[in-house]
């Protein structure tokens, strides 16, 4: 391809990106408080565009993605919206997040057509202790029997998630900066907190055409609607976990952004490119800071407008109305 003609793809991509969110506002608000709204790198969002950016559809939820090699040893096997990933060692495999219980034949279907087994699955690793990434951890332990480790600041949220009345499985707690190693290949869980308590990014080095990259598996630093960042009650300290994490994520190197939902890395986009050759998509240093970038703008506006709202009911300026 001609620098020009990629040049001509380039923004016919970015031009449908850019399209999107702004759709994604218009369908929602009038249904919901669409929030504060951010403009990041040409972008617009609103708190509630963003939200169902990462969400997607019901459809995206729960319908196979095309399984595929991302880079390295990593492999996706998720759904539209809700990733799952492998990691392929030759002592068995990791998967982070079973999604969804009812996902878990998608799961197996598209493990199964890259040519691996899901019963070779050895850890079983999460995001966070939110139902669309890790309400199938039980079920997926009953097939396949891998070890569920979870970072010990989720372990209370993942103890309340029963489907089916059943018991969450957890083999080992982890804690900030521990690693988890099998077959040579050594994830590192990085407490990232404020989406939930325990929120974990994954990080891991893989090696692909004489060259060794970082990966970053971003949890999520999304404030989802109706979530209190002043006078929570449930975490009074919410916005410093925030904080905390917004820093965590900036210090990580990273040139392979990925997330736990794929909007967070533009996967459908990189994908297309991957069918088309050329160098892996999936190496996008800027995609990772574009999308802290965002998370962070968001995260400030919503307390900002919080702030502004508590102060404003408590305070004596409201008296004169
Ligand atoms: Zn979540």
């Amino acid at each position: 391809m001609t620098f020009k003609l990629r040049l001509a793809a380039y923004i016919l991509t970015v031009g449908m990106t850019l399209i999107q969110p702004v759709r994604a506002q218009q369908a929602t608000s009038t249904v919901q408080n669409p929030g504060p709204q951010i403009t990041v790198d040409g972008y617009t969002y609103t708190q509630q565009s963003l939200f169902q950016r990462n969400v997607g559809t019901p459809d995206d939820q729960t319908t196979q993605f095309p399984p595929h090699k991302i880079i390295g040893n990593i492999y996706y096997v998720g759904t539209g919206s809700l990733s799952v990933f492998l990691i392929a060692t030759p002592q068995g495999n990791i998967i982070i997040n079973s999604t969804y219980e009812r996902n878990i034949p998608v799961i197996l279907k598209s493990v199964e057509q890259l040519g691996f087994k899901l019963s070779d699955t050895k850890i079983l690793l999460g995001s966070h202790a939110h139902g669309d990434h890790q309400e199938g951890d039980a079920l997926f332990k009953q097939v396949t029997g891998a070890q569920v480790m979870a970072m010990a600041e989720d372990v209370p949220a993942l103890d309340a998630m029963k489907p089916g009345g059943k018991t969450h499985p957890i083999d080992k707690v982890l804690h900030d900066g521990d690693e988890v190693t099998l077959g040579g290949s050594t994830l590192v869980a990085h407490l990232t907190p404020g989406h939930t308590r325990g929120c974990t990014t994954w990080t891991t080095k893989v090696q692909e055409g004489g060259k060794t990259y970082n990966v970053v598996i971003i949890c999520s630093m999304g404030v989802n609607p109706g979530v209190k960042l002043v006078n929570n009650p449930d975490v009074p300290q919410i916005a410093a976990e925030f904080t905390r994490g917004f820093e965590t994520m900036r210090s990580l190197p990273c040139d392979v952004p990925l997330g736990s939902h794929t909007t967070m890395y533009n996967m459908k986009e990189k994908y297309a490119k991957l069918e088309k050759g050329g160098p892996n998509p999936f190496i996008d240093p800027a995609g990772y800071k574009v999308e802290m970038d965002i998370d962070e703008a968001m995260f400030r506006a919503i307390l900002d407008q919080q702030q502004k709202a508590a102060a404003g009911s408590g305070g004596s300026s409201n008296a004169v109305r």
